[in-house]
């Protein structure tokens, strides 16, 4: 297991349609020789990556990639002499021990052009229309602005988060992170009971539920939201976060915090607003304890990472088991009881497909999507 790994990365970096077209070959032509499957989105403003292979295989993926990313920019900032340094940031993820090899790597190469590196808002809001792909039946309509007016405009909000340059909040290391978080805590406990930060989760409810950032002091907003793109509307009326002054907002792996950081200082101007570098991923990296991957004294993230490649949850597990079975709710994590994901018997709400967390006693009872009627 320890010689294969899951990589993410992603690189902000204005391309031309030619050199997007000339860096979707070399991609392919660079995961063909390193024999690495996965998934990579590449678009006008940067590239976005998760791939699995062998680690010395990722590793030198990552030195070529950055050589070429470093060549674009050399080349674009020619006549301004300006050469900025890229760092990939990749992080390296490990395989779940307890699961085959080869059920936790990509089975295939996805390499694809987008309109964005991710987007935070519907396709419908795009200058080219799209035709809407609505994948939910029965989309909750419970995250209705009732607070306006002001009239929420989300199409000018969409201009001014997604057609500008990229200028994200400051990012927090993990020790500066908790260092911020402690402080916030010590300096509202003396004027009042509250604290005036909030953590806030911009991840969807399926990530939430297996894990979170607990702290003693600020509290955490988990939006449970459906998809990313809820967050706009949530966002602009919710009220835990108009009321806080200080917003720690992380996700998965940091890429989603870039624009959602933006979209925050849009609606509030005079928030201060953090974003954890490198997301729950480098967060949970940096506390690991090499002996006992389940206790960490210094880690405000409870429960385990999760993670939209074929491994579901990263091995990193803090604390006690944060989910709960929906049906007993007695803790639970596993929305894939025990098998690996890639076997695709996770349990996932018959009308809308969305994952839930069922326990092991309570599975045999339900019938899931997909599942034929037990007899
Ligand atoms: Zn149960
Ligand atoms: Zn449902």
């Amino acid at each position: 297991h320890d010689d294969y790994r899951i990589a993410l990365y992603y690189a902000y970096i204005e391309l031309t349609p030619s050199e997007i077209q000339s860096h979707m070959n070399i991609q392919k032509q660079i995961c063909d020789e390193l024999n690495l499957k996965g998934r990579i989105r590449i678009s006008k403003e940067g590239v976005n990556g998760v791939l699995s292979g062998e680690l010395i295989s990722l590793q030198k993926y990552e030195e070529l990639i950055s050589k070429n990313i470093q060549q674009i920019i050399v080349i674009n900032n020619n006549s301004n002499n300006k050469s900025t340094i890229i760092a990939l940031d990749v992080k390296y993820c490990q395989l779940r021990k307890e699961l085959p090899i080869q059920d936790q790597l990509f089975d295939r190469l996805l390499i694809k052009e987008t309109k964005t590196v991710i987007s935070l808002f519907d396709q419908s809001f795009e200058k080219k229309k799209e035709s809407k792909k609505d994948r939910y039946r029965h989309e909750k309509k419970s995250i209705e602005i009732k607070s306006s007016p002001p009239y929420l405009d989300l199409q000018s909000l969409h201009n001014a988060v997604m057609e500008e340059s990229l200028k994200p909040a400051r990012h927090l290391s993990a020790n500066e992170w908790n260092k911020k978080l402690d402080e916030a805590g010590l300096s509202s406990s003396s004027n009042s009971n509250s604290s005036s930060a909030l953590l806030l989760d911009v991840r969807n409810v399926y990530e939430m539920r297996v894990g979170h950032f607990v702290h003693p002091t600020t509290p955490t907003l988990l939006t449970n939201t459906r998809k990313y793109s809820d967050l706009p509307q949530l966002i602009a009326s919710n009220k835990e976060i108009k009321e806080r002054e200080q917003i720690f907002m992380y996700c998965t792996g940091g890429v989603r915090c870039e624009r959602v950081s933006m979209l925050v200082r849009e609606l509030y101007p005079d928030k201060q607003i953090y974003q954890l570098r490198g997301g729950i991923q480098k967060y949970i990296q940096t506390f690991k304890n090499e002996n006992n991957s389940t206790t960490s004294t210094n880690s405000y993230f409870a429960g385990k990472n999760f993670v939209f490649d074929p491994r579901r949850t990263d091995p990193i597990h803090f604390g006690e088991t944060i989910g709960r079975c929906l049906v007993c709710d007695l803790p639970h994590d596993d929305y894939d009881n025990g098998h690996a994901p890639s076997e695709n018997k996770e349990a996932r709400c018959n009308k809308c497909r969305m994952l839930v967390l069922i326990c092991n006693d309570c599975r045999p009872k339900y019938r899931c999507h997909n599942e034929k009627e037990k007899e």
